[in-house]
């Protein structure tokens, strides 16, 4: 599946005072959460700051990569996106969550062994 097949939007035109934009597009998972990542060009960390009511804030910010025309199918995420289970509105059941890659565009599922029910991605079946 490509990333822009899950309606991505960049949150920000330009990088924000910290340095970084928003990058919102709907859970591979559950196909109805809006996830948001916070991405930059340079290597993934975190930015700490203080707000103006003096509490302190901290965001997690992971690497993008994008050619020069900044299409949805050159974009590649580092390192891998963790997404925690999260509860659905309307009475479904909730989302167990997402961990996987996001390279060149293609959303990438990583298997693991905490999650059998993971489906099998192209190129990965051992
Ligand atoms: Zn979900």
């Amino acid at each position: 599946m490509k990333i822009a097949d899950f309606e991505p939007v960049m949150e920000d035109r330009e990088p924000n005072e910290r340095g970084y934009q928003c990058l919102t597009f709907l859970c591979p998972a559950c196909r109805r959460l809006r996830v948001q990542v916070a991405i930059w060009a340079r290597p993934h960390g975190e930015v700490r700051w203080t707000d103006a009511d003096g509490n302190a804030c901290f965001e997690r910010v992971w690497n993008a990569m994008q050619g020069p025309h900044r299409d949805w199918d050159t974009l590649s995420l580092s390192p891998s996106l963790d997404m925690a289970a999260h509860k659905l509105s309307g009475g479904r059941d909730d989302c167990p969550g997402w961990h996987g890659f996001i390279a060149d565009g293609e959303v990438q599922r990583v298997l693991s062994a905490d999650r059998q029910t993971a489906e099998a991605v192209p190129g990965t079946n051992t």
